[in-house]
C-alpha cells in the first residue's frame, strides 16, 4: 500500500498544527508510524489521499452510526444550510433534537445542547456542584471525559496512550478537588464517600469505560453507584458520549436499568457534526441559566441548526424498527470470528463487545479496570494495527480505544474483516 500522499500531507500538517493533527490521537503516536489523511468517506468505508481504500471501525470515534455521507444526513444539513448556518437565536430545530433526546434517555427530562462532550461534562459538573453546594468530584480511572481541567486526572483516551497521569498546563489546585476511583470498586466509592462528608458534589462515570479500551461493569455495580450517591445527596452522572444510542436507543442505562441524576451526550446526537448534550433531572437543570438558574453556561454555535439537522436525521433513522438488531448481529459475527482467529492461532486476548462497540486487548487477564487494561500488549497491538491497516481495515490506532459497527457494515465487510485479522494473527511477526 503506497502513503506517498498522506506523508506529505503530514508534513505540510505539521508546519501549521501542532503535531499536525487537531486532536493527539490521529497523530497514531500509540502505533508509531505516520497518520493516514482521509479524502472521503462513504458507507462502512474511507478513501485516504492516496487512494488506498479501508473498511472503517473508527467511524470518527463514534458518531457515524450510520456509516460514512448517509444520505438521509446528508439531505438534512443540506436543507437545514439552505435556510442559513447559525442565528444565535433559539429556532425550533434543536427543540426537535432535544424533543427526541428526552423521549429517549430516561434521566433527561431537561437537557441543553453544546458543541463537544467536552463542554457537556464540564458543565455538567459546574451545575452538580451548584446544586449541591459542594466542590468535590469523583472519576474514576481510566474514563475519559473530554479535556477540562478538573476532568484530566487519571483519564483514559489520548491519556492513557501516553502514559502521562494527567496534563501539563493544569494547575495542581485545579485537580485538587477530584478523587479518582478504580472502575468496577463500588467499595472504593464508598470509602471515598465515606472519607469525605457531605463533600462530594457529584460521582461522574462511563457506565462502559471505552476510552481504556471496553471494560464492562460487573454485575450490580451501577446499581451499587445509584444506591450509595442517591444515600449521600450525590449526583450521579452518566458519561454517554459513546455509548448513548450506541449500546440501544436509551443509551447503557436502559440497557443497565440504572438511571442516574444527569447524563451526558455527544457524537451520535450530532451525526458527524459538533453536538455535545447535557441533561437531567428538571429540578437540577433548573439551575442552569437564564436566571432563575444561576450556574452559567453558554454558547455562541450551541445549537446550530446544520449540526441539529444531522443529529435530528441520525436519531430518527435509529428509532427505525430492526437498527438495533442489525447492529448487533453484525457485531456478534465480528467478535466471535476476531476471537476464533485469535485462538485458532493461540494469542492470548480478552475480547469485549457490547451491542456495537467492541474491541479485545493482548493480555491473558481479565480486564475489569484501568490497571488490568494497561496489561494489554500495545507493542503487540501496534503490529496488528498496521497489519490490518494494510489489508485495508481500519481500527483506532490504540489499543485504549473502541472499535465501532455501523449500519452500513454488510456481512461481506465483516467476513473481509475477520480474514484480514486472521491473516495478521496469523502472522509470524505478530
Ligand atoms: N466523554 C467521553 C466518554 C468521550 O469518549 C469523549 C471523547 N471521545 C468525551 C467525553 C469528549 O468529547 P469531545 O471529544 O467531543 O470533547
Amino acid at each position: 500500500m503506497n502513503h506517498t500522499k498522506s506523508l506529505s500531507a503530514w508534513e505540510q500538517a505539521q508546519k501549521y498544527i501542532p503535531g499536525g493533527v487537531n486532536s493527539p490521537v490521529r497523530a497514531f503516536r500509540s502505533v508509531g508510524g505516520t497518520p493516514i489523511f482521509i479524502q472521503r468517506g462513504k458507507g462502512a468505508r474511507v478513501f485516504d489521499v492516496d487512494g488506498n481504500e479501508y473498511i472503517d471501525y473508527v467511524g470518527s470515534w463514534g458518531p457515524l452510526i450510520l456509516g460514512h455521507a448517509h444520505p438521509t444526513v446528508l439531505k438534512a444539513i443540506r436543507e437545514a444550510m439552505e435556510d442559513g448556518t447559525s442565528f444565535g437565536a433559539p429556532t425550533t430545530r434543536e427543540t426537535a433534537l432535544a424533543e427526541l433526546i428526552v423521549n429517549a434517555v430516561p434521566s433527561i427530562d431537561v437537557v441543553r445542547l453544546v458543541n463537544s462532550g467536552t463542554e457537556a461534562t464540564m458543565s455538567a459538573i459546574r451545575v452538580a456542584r451548584g446544586h449541591t453546594g459542594r466542590d468535590k468530584i469523583i472519576k474514576i480511572a481510566g474514563c475519559y471525559h473530554g479535556h477540562a481541567d478538573a476532568l484530566l486526572a487519571e483519564a483514559g483516551s489520548g491519556v492513557a496512550t501516553f502514559g502521562i497521569p494527567s496534563s501539563a498546563g493544569v494547575p495542581e489546585d485545579f485537580t485538587h478537588h477530584t478523587l479518582v476511583v478504580p472502575y468496577n470498586d463500588a467499595e472504593a466509592v464508598r470509602k471515598a464517600v465515606e472519607a469525605h462528608p457531605e463533600q462530594i458534589a457529584c460521582l461522574i462515570i462511563e457506565p462502559i469505560a471505552g476510552n481504556a479500551g471496553v471494560i464492562t461493569p460487573r454485575d450490580g455495580y451501577l446499581q451499587e453507584l445509584r444506591d450509595i450517591t442517591a444515600a449521600h445527596g450525590i449526583v450521579l452522572i452518566f458519561d454517554e458520549v459513546i455509548t448513548g444510542f450506541r449500546v440501544g436507543y436509551g443509551g447503557a442505562q436502559t440497557l443497565y436499568g440504572v438511571t442516574p441524576d444527569m447524563t451526558c451526550l455527544g457524537k451520535i446526537i450530532g451525526g458527524g457534526l459538533p453536538v455535545g448534550a447535557y441533561g437531567g433531572k428538571r429540578e437540577i437543570m433548573a439551575r442552569v441559566a437564564p436566571p432563575p438558574g444561576e450556574v452559567y453556561q453558554a454558547g455562541t454555535l450551541s445549537g446550530n441548526p446544520l449540526a441539529v439537522s444531522a443529529g435530528i436525521a441520525t436519531l430518527k433513522t435509529l428509532a427505525e424498527q430492526g437498527v438495533y438488531e442489525q447492529l448487533e448481529s453484525r457485531s456478534a459475527m465480528l467478535a466471535d470470528g476476531l476471537k476464533s482467529a485469535a485462538q485458532r492461532h493461540h494469542i492470548s486476548t480478552f475480547h469485549q463487545r457490547v451491542g456495537s462497540m467492541l474491541m479485545f486487548f493482548f493480555t491473558d487477564q481479565e480486564v475489569v479496570d484501568y490497571k488490568s487494561a494497561q496489561t494489554s500488549d500495545t507493542k503487540r497491538f501496534a503490529r496488528y494495527f498496521w497489519g490490518l491497516l494494510e489489508r485495508g481495515v481500519y481500527i483506532a490506532p490504540s489499543q485504549f480505544e473502541a472499535g465501532f459497527v455501523s449500519l452500513a457494515h454488510t456481512e461481506n465487510d465483516i467476513a473481509q474483516t475477520i480474514e484480514a485479522a486472521d491473516a495478521v494473527l496469523r502472522s509470524d511477526k505478530l
